[in-house]
Order: structure tokens, then C-alpha cells, then sequence
């Protein structure tokens, strides 16, 4: 079906596309969504971004839960531990916010780092204490700007509003939220420092469960999901964006299998449903799964590390 409004793919500019319609499924509120499929690069977007998406973010929405911090002696253990994570190969000691992605880019603890989209700041929390000193997480939709200990402030504010400049800028499972991704790879290009490194980890339109499954896809999450990069869309805006992509590691999950399975039985997302619907051993074999689809290339979403080249960034076309 060809598309009837404006199209501009975000990822590689084709104004060629396919859309298809999706409804919003994790809290069941229903309702039908337009997204488009890029000819070119195969990336997803949204076509229209509705006005106020606030329905669709209710109070308790997870990333904005409230941080849990921990307690003296568990801060002491959890700063052996990455320092032990940090220096040696061995996976025991892993921190249990899962590390892999951390240690890929090999932090020194005085990095100046930003999570942009960091909700409740529940990660740079963990980080802070595990031994890092100079952390920043934007999101708008923070209540307020707080310093919540010194070396950790979260800004309520979008990443384009600070002068601070940073030696790593992280994104982990924002970017998907995003009305304008690539103006934002440029944004996160002018706040780092030169040679400084970008981490975006999101969903991606590889995915096996995308083309098999469709809009039953748990991770297009219609309408959140403003746009889903594929790793050939999300490599050319880097590029033009000023960086250049070291490595895609893909990350999936069971949780591609169980949250598609769920809304093909016509569910909510809902956890608690897991184990009514799934058996261990199959949850089990999903997991197993999920590393096969890692190694081919196919699961549903990547990590996507990236370095601030030194060439100029091109112009926006
Ligand atoms: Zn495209």
C-alpha cells in the first residue's frame, strides 16, 4: 500500500515506503498507528507522532519509577566488584545492571558521561557507586534538575540544552523514543569531547520476530516507538551524524519471543502472565534462541558503538 502523507525515512531520507498499521499493546489501550517500513534501509517510523503522547506514559511507567538506592556496605561491594569487572575477563563479576556493553568501551572512572533519557537514574546511580565521578543524565520528564550526590546530577533538561561537554554519551532504550533521531546523533556529536565515544542500544528492524511476526512485535511498542532503526539505516545517519561505528553487538532477549507470544494470545504485557502461558523449558529454549539470533545477526535489538570521527560533519540535506 503506498504511503499518502509526507515521507522522509530518518535513517537514510528514501521517501519510498510501505506502511502498515499497529496497535498499542502493552497497556491495552488499542487504537491504530501508522508506521511506515523504509524501502531503502528497512528502517520503521511512525508517519504521524501524535500530539500528546501522554496517555500513553502512565505515572507508573517503568523508567520513571523511583531509584532504589543501596545501602554503605553493598556501595563497597559493588565498587570491588567493577574494578574487578573492569580489569579481569571473568564474567563473575558482572555487575547486575549486565556490564558487556560497559566494559566494550572501557570507561576510565573520571570520564565525564552522559545517559541521555535516563528516567529514574537508577543506572548512573549503580555507576556512581561503583566507583564513577562525573555523571549526568537528561531527561525532560524528570520532576525537577537534582544533584543526587556529588559527581552525579540529573538534568531536567534535553541533552541540546547543556554546555557540559563529555567523553561518553550513552542511550539505553531511548533513542526508539525519539521524533528526531538523527538531530540528535549530531546533538550527542557537538556535546563530546574529540575522540569521545557514543553508545546507543535499541530495538532494531533486523529483527526475525519483526518479519515473522509483524506488528505483533513486542519491541515495536506502537506508538512509544517513534522510529526503529535497521544496523544499515542506523550506520549511514551515524555517519553523516560525524561518527564512525566501531562494533553492533546484538543483545536480544527471551523477552522478543515471550512479549510477542503474549500479545498473539491477545494480552497485556504482563509479566505475571509469563508463567500461565510458558513453561520453564520453553522460556528456556527462547533463551537459547535469543543467543542463536545474536550470533546471525537477527535478533531484536543491538548495542551500536560509535566514535566521534574527526572529519566534518556533513549538512543536513
Ligand atoms: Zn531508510
Amino acid at each position: 500500500m503506498p504511503i499518502d502523507l509526507a515521507y522522509s525515512c530518518h535513517y537514510c531520507h528514501s521517501t519510498q515506503g510501505t506502511n502498515f498499521l499497529a496497535t498499542e499493546r502493552m497497556l491495552g489501550i488499542g487504537g491504530e498507528f501508522t508506521y511506515v517500513t523504509c524501502d531503502a534501509c528497512g528502517s520503521l517510523q511512525l508517519l504521524t507522532v501524535p500530539q500528546d503522547l501522554s496517555p500513553y506514559y502512565p505515572s507508573d511507567y517503568y523508567s520513571l519509577g523511583r531509584l532504589q538506592p543501596s545501602g554503605g556496605l553493598r556501595n563497597f561491594l559493588k565498587k570491588i566488584r567493577m574494578r574487578a569487572f573492569l580489569a579481569t575477563e571473568n564474567s563473575f563479576f558482572s555487575p547486575r545492571f549486565g556490564g558487556y556493553w560497559l566494559k566494550r568501551l572501557h570507561p576510565k572512572f573520571t570520564d565525564r558521561i552522559a545517559d541521555v533519557g535516563c528516567g529514574n537514574g537508577q543506572l548512573l546511580y549503580e555507576l556512581h557507586v561503583s566507583g564513577f565521578k562525573d555523571l549526568h543524565g537528561f531527561d525532560p520528564y524528570l520532576p525537577k534538575t537534582e544533584q543526587l550526590a556529588p559527581g552525579l546530577k540529573l538534568w531536567k533538561q534535553d541533552l541540546a540544552e547543556t554546555d557540559l561537554k563529555f567523553d561518553l554519551v550513552m542511550l539505553h532504550h531511548s533513542f526508539e523514543h525519539l521524533a528526531d533521531p538523527e538531530g540528535v546523533l549530531r546533538i550527542c556529536h557537538e556535546r563530546l569531547n574529540p575522540g569521545g565515544r557514543l553508545l546507543v542500544r535499541c530495538p532494531v528492524a533486523n529483527a526475525a520476530v519483526w518479519k515473522q511476526k509483524q506488528a505483533l512485535w513486542v519491541q515495536l511498542d506502537a506508538p512509544r516507538h517513534l522510529s526503529i532503526p535497521s544496523t544499515h539505516g542506523f550506520v549511514g545517519a551515524a555517519k553523516r551524524s560525524g561518527f564512525e561505528v566501531k562494533e553492533i553487538l546484538f543483545d536480544s532477549t527471551a523477552f522478543q519471543f515471550w512479549g510477542t507470544a503474549l500479545y498473539e494470545r491477545g494480552e497485556k504485557l504482563d509479566r505475571s502472565k509469563m508463567d500461565t502461558h510458558f513453561s520453564s523449558k520453553q522460556l528456556e529454549a527462547w533463551e537459547q534462541q535469543a543467543i542463536q539470533y545474536n550470533l546471525e545477526g537477527k535478533g531484536d535489538q543491538a548495542c551500536f558503538f560509535c566514535v566521534k570521527a574527526g572529519g566534518k560533519v556533513e549538512d543536513q540535506a
